[in-house]
Formats: C-alpha cells, structure tokens, sequence
C-alpha cells in the first residue's frame, strides 16, 4: 500500500499536526508551519517520513532489498523517483 502525501500544518508550540492553517493557529498562540507529511494507506497514521509509512503496516519480514545483488534478484524493480 502506498503511503499518501499530505500537505499538514505543523503547531510549532506542542507539534501536533493540523489540516488547515486556522486549526493550527487555533491550537496555540503562534505561527503554523506548513509540512509535507505522509499518511499510511493502511491505517491512516502520519509519517514525517515516506518510508516510515510505507513500511508502517507491513510485516516485519518485508524489508528493503539492501544490496544491488539483491535487488537484481528481485527482478530490478525501481522505483520510479
Ligand atoms: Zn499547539
Ligand atoms: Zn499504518
């Protein structure tokens, strides 16, 4: 499952992520910083980083191919960047 990229405001004061920059700048008293999230395809969670939603849901044995022989063995599929 692919994880979803989200456009999120960040409350810097207590980092709790928001959907809109009014709810943010409801939730405490300073400016929002807006910030690239990704959302779990599964479960919905919100990762600051791709992979970590990618991998958020799978089973622990489905794991990166770590070396270029092992992703030629795996028929060399890239993604594509
Ligand atoms: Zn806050
Ligand atoms: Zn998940």
């Amino acid at each position: 499952m692919n994880p979803i990229r989200k456009f999120l405001f960040q409350c810097p004061a207590c980092e709790k992520l928001h959907h809109s920059r009014l709810d943010a700048e409801d939730c405490c008293p300073q400016e929002a910083d807006q910030t690239m999230c990704w959302e779990c395809g599964e479960c919905g969670e919100l990762h600051h980083d791709e992979d970590k939603a990618r991998y958020c849901c799978l089973d622990e044995d489905i794991i990166l191919p770590a070396t270029p022989m092992q992703l030629e063995a795996a028929g060399q599929q890239r993604l594509p960047l």
